[in-house]
């Protein structure tokens, strides 16, 4: 971070400055005592279950060399260090942050969606880093308070920064855009995720449209040419746009295939001549998050061989189609999250990867959260659709339950455990060199123990 006066935090915040200020820089911002460095702000916030003015003499004890807080404790020894008072500590970030950003001559790119949000992050920071200096969201910072944390990490050599934008309510991305004011809009897709709070595919389709809206005219959004509601988003920018698909839109991979180690295909850009490029994932969808990277680095003006050389350096996240070898057996972790549309994804994932004919594809899938009314139906209907495909479905936990009768009225080979120890015991002894493995579920289905249990990484 850019070193802050006291002063300037006070009037970007709009607070009350409580002892005295001695001149001191602040080098970063934190809202958790426990990480912070010597010279942070520490922002005490208040959460459902923390209250951050708990922990401010912790903070002190770390090295903070400022507090933003919406009180002091009683008795608390003001001369100390300086500590600037506002009515909420959490618009306090957010308004810090929003004029922090005004004091950075950088292009921001946001990225939001409904899936891939971080895998088209790490590809576009992938991307990016082989011309500029970049900023991206770190682990998952991309939230109310994780987005003007994400904020607050750029420094002036920044060129350019790749902000990821999460939601699971309405209302929340524009006040997003408001403090980054992205120059570049991506749009992974309109799916299901948070539907429970979100009512429809449309409100999720308005909300994710924010960023479309927010984009200024000499601005770019990129989008999916697959996606069914890409008129709809195209519709609500001023500003240029890139389309990027499977064999359309300007920014396409052609000649798509897996492979053993990941996705194959020729990089083609506004028809010139095409690149070839190897990312090193699985999946349809991990290529179409792969285009929409290059479609930032093209309205960067980059080239294409270096945008495909940025696509082939890529690591992703772990948790997202990371593939390993154990015991024989390919294990294909996909155990981050899930929703439907990720699940299927990776059901599609597993039932095209090219292997052995004697070897099984079997997937172990535990439950996808926040799907309120359509819990039942969503679960069954993965359960189906996998089963289908001929996969071998192994569904684990009780709320997961529905998977396992999904699948059952395709075919009689798909398991259910209530327990994670019982599934991970059965796939040990099931399983056998060849096989092909894919583990998925929601966060709190902790569905990577099942898979650490079954089949430790050598
Ligand atoms: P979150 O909302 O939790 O931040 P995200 O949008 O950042 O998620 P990722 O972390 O990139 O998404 O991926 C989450 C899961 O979705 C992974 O299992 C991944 O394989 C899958 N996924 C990634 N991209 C797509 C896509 N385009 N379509 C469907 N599923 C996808
Ligand atoms: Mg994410």
């Amino acid at each position: 971070m850019k070193p802050l006066t006291i002063e300037e935090i006070r009037s970007a915040t709009g607070g009350e400055l409580v002892g005295e200020d001695t001149g001191v820089m602040v080098h970063e911002v934190s809202t958790d005592s426990r990480h912070l460095t010597q010279g942070a702000l520490f922002i005490a916030l208040r959460g459902d279950n923390f209250d951050g003015h708990a922990f401010l003499q912790a903070a002190v004890d770390a090295g903070a060399a400022c507090l933003l807080v919406d009180h002091l404790p009683e008795g608390w020894d003001s001369a100390a260090l300086p500590c600037i008072v506002v009515g909420d500590t959490l618009n306090g970030l957010q308004r810090l942050a929003y004029w922090y950003r005004r004091q950075l001559d950088i292009r921001v790119v946001g990225i939001t969606g409904s899936n891939g949000k971080t895998s088209v992050k790490d590809f576009t920071a992938s991307v990016l880093s082989q011309q500029f200096r970049v900023n991206a969201t770190k682990g998952n910072l991309n939230n109310h308070i994780g987005l003007p944390l994400s904020v607050l990490s750029a420094d002036e050599a920044d060129q350019v920064c790749v902000w990821e934008m999460g939601m699971n309510h309405s209302g929340e991305i524009a006040p997003l855009c408001e403090i980054c004011a992205p120059e570049f809009g991506i749009i992974t897709n309109i799916g299901t995720a948070h539907i429970e709070f979100l009512g429809s595919r449309q409100g999720i389709a308005e909300e994710k449209s924010a960023l479309a809206r927010a984009l200024p005219d000499q601005g770019t959004l990129i989008v999916t040419a697959s996606c069914d509601y890409v008129d709809y988003l195209i519709e609500r920018t001023h500003s240029k746009v890139i389309v990027a698909g499977n064999c359309r839109g300007a920014v396409r991979a052609e000649k798509l295939r897996l492979t053993d180690s990941g996705s194959a295909f020729d990089l083609s850009i506004d028809g010139e001549d095409s690149v070839p490029v190897e990312i090193g994932v699985c999946g349809k969808h991990m290529v179409n998050n792969a285009l929409l990277a290059a479609a930032a680095g093209h309205a960067l003006g980059m080239s294409a061989e270096t945008i495909a050389r940025g696509l082939n350096a890529c690591v992703l996240t772990s948790g997202r189609l990371r593939r390993y070898e154990s015991a024989g057996v390919s294990v294909i972790d996909d155990t981050y999250n899930a929703n439907p549309d990720s699940v299927i994804a990776a059901i599609e994932t597993l039932s095209e990867l090219p292997v052995d004919e004697k070897s099984r594809r079997i997937v172990v899938l535990g439950m996808m959260a926040e799907l309120g009314v359509h819990a039942d139906r969503e679960h069954r209907r993965v359960g189906e659709l996998a089963a289908e495909k001929g996969l071998q479905v192994v569904s684990v936990g009780k709320a997961a339950m529905q998977i396992n009768l999904g699948a059952k009225e395709v075919s009689q080979t798909s398991q259910h455990f209530d327990e994670r120890d019982d599934a991970a015991q059965w796939l040990k002894e099931y399983t056998q060199s060849g096989d092909c493995v894919l583990f998925k579920g929601s966060r709190m289905a902790g569905m990577e123990q099942v898979m650490h249990q079954a089949f430790p990484q050598e």
